[in-house]
């Protein structure tokens, strides 16, 4: 920890009493201007081995992206550092070609494509002295704000899983880190999609070593319901106000770069067109890293009556919940109180930036609403899809909060009139028609559900998942008739069968094994081989699901690494490609070979990941005839365990391999104590 200005000076006394050879200091171009380059300076004068990284966003990110002050290039700072003795300077980018012939950077500087970082990196950790990495790159927030205005390049291309595909391994989070890609709950599992509306256009996710990215070239993203919602205000009536005798107290909860600060600001203007008094502070996290946002927004009769501007204890009226981790949150709940205090809740599971470093992050939407209920009681927490609507409505995200706002604003929780809020939308400037809308959507919502679903443009799905083992063996055995014959699905059939039936002679009071199973077995039988990935893509589905996001007239091109066709990267991975339209074709006709699998014209079966995946298949099935005959009530939560491995060897190539040898470790521990409980049961017998 270090002040601002001083980044990387701890170093110079730590250096000296520790084993460690060398450290990585990261510097923002802003701090970078008004003092970090003394910070700099220093190191270099105490002739201590470090690497600065300077992040040349062009924006101060922390703050809301404010112009850098001095507005130095690169090349001026590569000048600036060079002069002070930092040797080697590295410049790292997602444009290399974008300096040209023309760049004014210092003697020696090397110019590079930001997927060769990791190379750069692991070299200056043994460089000697002071180096530094320049980091030219927009701020991701940035640019999304910027295109919004037009001000910055918005090229037709986007980037797009096919999630039928998806494995859920997170090499797409690993190569981006990107929060814009996101969990997609289905029967098959968590995979992950791409939101749109908060996609930066960055394209390093389509990096990430998988056959399901394509990346779709001209179009444009669907607009969302035709219906334009101020054509049913007629429908819907006024609510009644609540009263504001004391004084009125909201907070606000959700994400930031998501328009929460808006929100209270269009609150305390339309309070402020009523005469009445309004405070709003905003406690605001990192907005390209989905940092949390808390607004306290605090009304009363005149400006006079307002004290404090926090909220205190248990002292909130109502909390506007656009997103549930954060309303969830220790500073959130504290404010809430039973007998005062509603809440209304977006119920849609946004991931924390934990699920860019956790593929299986997970934000315990029970819990969370299970604490707020228990502040407040059952009967005041109003839970309400509404990102999936808004963002169906109004085909952006974006709407999400307008349309909770609007939401909230018809429930009666919010003490502000219809005209002043509408009047303050139009102050703030910015996206008025469809901030209108996504409110009137919202108002809608609250006062007829029916309405909402007659405009959705398709209908709107939860996370829910089969939950009857009946239906979640029924619908597997007919994917895998789709995946091969039915031979293998009455394969699959029998051997959860088989399970289920032990499961009754051991008399164990659920189903639970035979779950693991069904979900486990399935997953091994329909590997996601050449000819499924190929059928996968052709099978009518896919073009469905891009039809239903994009809209015109687009291409699509696809990113993956066939073996017979790709090279090798420095590590022995293959390396993907991009293919065109007569892909589709060609995975077409490999669809309908998918009967040739197994046999010995299988020309893709003998790579050692089709080995591999075949002896994963003889051991499972080992694995089931050894419980038939070894399983004991004691051993089922162990028998559970091994039985659910599978669904942790993820990904494709070698990022399976790499997941497969992690859950070996896993199984020959699980097994161990399998085992021993016998050895443990003799002993004591
Ligand atoms: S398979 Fe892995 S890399 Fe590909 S989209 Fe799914 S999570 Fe991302």
């Amino acid at each position: 920890m270090t002040q601002m200005g001083g980044e990387g000076v701890n170093w110079i006394g730590q250096s000296a009493f520790t084993g460690e050879k060398h450290i990585f200091q990261n510097l923002g171009d802003g701090t970078y201007y008004h003092s970090g380059l003394l910070a700099i300076r220093q190191s270099v004068a105490a002739k201590i081995n470090i690497t600065y990284k300077i992040l040349y966003n062009d924006a101060i990110a922390m703050t809301g992206g404010q112009p850098v002050e001095g507005t130095l290039t690169a090349g001026q700072i590569s000048r600036q550092i060079h002069a002070e003795g930092v040797r080697p300077i590295h410049i790292v980018t997602d444009e290399p070609e974008k300096y040209g012939n023309h760049a004014d950077f210092a003697p020696g500087v090397t110019i590079h494509h930001r997927r060769e970082l990791d190379d750069i990196q692991r070299k200056l950790r043994d460089s000697p002295g002071v180096s530094a990495v320049i980091y030219d790159q927009t701020c991701a927030s940035e640019k999304r704000r910027r295109r919004k205005k037009n001000q910055f390049p918005d090229p037709p291309k986007r980037a797009f899983i096919n999630d039928l595909v998806c494995e859920a391994c997170g090499d797409c989070s690993t190569a981006s880190n990107c929060v814009s890609i996101i969990p997609q709950e289905t029967e098959l599992g968590r995979k992950r999609a791409i939101d749109q509306s908060g996609c930066n256009k960055d394209y390093s996710c389509v990096d990430g070593f998988c056959p399901s990215f394509v990346t779709v070239h001209g179009g444009s993203v669907k607009k969302g319901s035709p219906v334009n919602p101020d054509q049913l205000m007629d429908q819907i009536p006024l609510p009644a106000l609540p009263p504001m005798d004391d004084g009125y107290d909201i907070m606000i909860t959700g994400i930031g770069g998501t328009g929460i600060v808006t929100i209270g600001q269009i609150m305390v203007m339309a309070a402020h067109l009523e005469g009445k008094g309004a405070s709003v502070l905003d406690f605001t996290g990192f907005a390209q890293k989905g940092g949390s946002v808390i607004s306290y927004l605090r009304l009363a009769k005149t400006a006079r009556d307002l004290k404090a501007v926090r909220i205190g204890t248990g002292a909130a009226d109502f909390l506007l919940g656009c997103d549930m981790v954060v309303a969830g949150s220790r500073e959130a709940l504290r404010t809430l109180q039973k007998g005062k205090s509603s809440v209304i809740l977006n119920s849609q599971k946004n991931q924390t930036a934990q699920f860019v470093l956790n593929r299986d992050a997970d934000i315990h939407d029970g819990l969370i609403s299970h604490n707020i209920s228990h502040m407040i009681g059952e009967d005041q927490l109003d839970r309400v899809d509404a990102a999936r609507m808004a963002t169906a409505l109004m085909g952006d995200s974006i709407a999400t909060n307008m349309f909770l706002f609007g939401y909230g604003w018809q429930k009666g929780r919010i003490p502000l009139s219809l005209a002043a809020i509408l009047r303050a939308i139009q102050l703030n400037g910015v996206a008025i028609k469809s901030n209108i809308q996504s409110f009137n959507w919202g108002r809608i919502a609250a006062a007829d559900m029916a309405l909402v679903e007659q405009a959705l443009p398709h209908p709107v799905k939860g996370d829910a998942t089969l939950t009857i083992l009946d239906d979640i063996v029924a619908y597997r055995a007919e994917y895998l008739t789709d995946y091969q014959d039915e031979a293998l699905a009455r394969r699959y059939r029998d051997r959860v069968e088989k399970i289920r039936l032990l499961e009754k002679k051991l008399d164990i009071q659920n189903d639970d094994l035979s779950r693991a199973v069904a979900r486990n077995y399935f997953r091994l039988l329909a590997v996601k081989d050449e000819y499924e990935v190929a059928r996968l893509y052709t099978n009518g589905e896919f073009e469905r699901k891009i039809r239903r996001q994009f809209d015109g007239d687009f291409k699509i091109r696809f990113h993956m690494a066939p073996p017979l066709l790709s090279r090798k990267d420095r590590k022995g991975h293959l390396r993907k490609r991009e293919f065109g339209g007569w892909m589709f074709r060609a995975l077409k006709i490999l669809a309908r070979m998918r009967g040739l699998r197994g046999t010995i014209f299988d020309i893709f079966g003998r790579t050692a990941e089709r080995r591999m995946e075949r002896k994963l298949i003889c051991d499972y099935e080992y694995l089931l005839n050894e419980f038939e005959k070894t399983l004991t009530r004691e051993k089922i939560f162990t028998a559970i365990a091994l039985a659910s491995i599978p669904s942790e060897i993820r990904g494709f190539g070698h990022v399976k391999e790499e997941s497969f040898k992690i859950s070996t470790k896993k199984s020959i521990a699980l097994l161990q104590d399998y085992h021993s409980r016998d050895k443990h049961m003799v002993t004591a017998q």
